[in-house]
């Protein structure tokens, strides 16, 4: 079977311009979605993971199923507002303007390895902010893990020094 089969792309959307791949009719199809998580966990099973952390909100969906098979703890990081306790803030740069993202700063114990996933790669602003928290609480980004990557965009030149895969590649 193929993955990107499974994916729904829906021009123009959210603005005019975007092919957005929405993930939502992958996720329904029961043997898509286990082969999505047991592809994105295979490398990952002997590389000793503490944690998995996942970025609002895709992030969220597809990080818990591999924590959850690597007997790793899953780590949300969120927009800002979001979570409840102490916390640390990344600030990046957007094509107009800043966002920024927000971790626990007790969710990470120095020296944990942990690895980050996300749905898709883009320009890397999102993986990158989420890496340098981690970072700032002491943990070590031991790999990046994405459904898909849009190859134009070129995310990896923003992310060079961290291990990167892909499932599915749009040129
Ligand atoms: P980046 O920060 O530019 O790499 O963008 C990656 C983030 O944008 C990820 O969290 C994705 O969930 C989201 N994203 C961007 N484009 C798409 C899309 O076409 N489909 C689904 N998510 C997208």
């Amino acid at each position: 079977m193929q993955l990107q089969n499974k994916i729904r792309e829906i021009q123009d959307f959210p603005q005019k311009g975007i092919n957005f791949k929405d993930i939502t009719t992958l996720l329904k199809d029961s043997n898509a979605l286990k082969k999505m998580i047991d592809d994105l966990c295979e490398p990952l099973k002997d590389q000793k993971i503490d944690l998995v952390v996942g970025p609002e909100s895709r992030g969220f969906i597809v990080g818990v199923p591999i924590a959850y098979l690597l007997n790793a703890g899953f780590v949300p990081v969120r927009k800002p507002g979001k979570l409840p306790a102490a916390i640390r803030k990344y600030e990046y740069e957007l094509e107009y303007g800043t966002d920024s993202l927000e971790i626990h700063e007790d969710a990470i114990t120095p020296g944990q390895r942990v690895v980050i996933v996300d749905d898709l790669l883009a320009t890397g602003g999102t993986m990158k902010a989420t890496a340098k928290l981690i970072e700032q609480l002491g943990g070590e980004v031991v790999s990046m893990q994405f459904l898909m990557e849009l190859t134009f965009l070129n995310g990896r030149e923003n992310l060079k020094g961290y291990p990167i895969r892909s499932l599915i590649s749009y040129d």
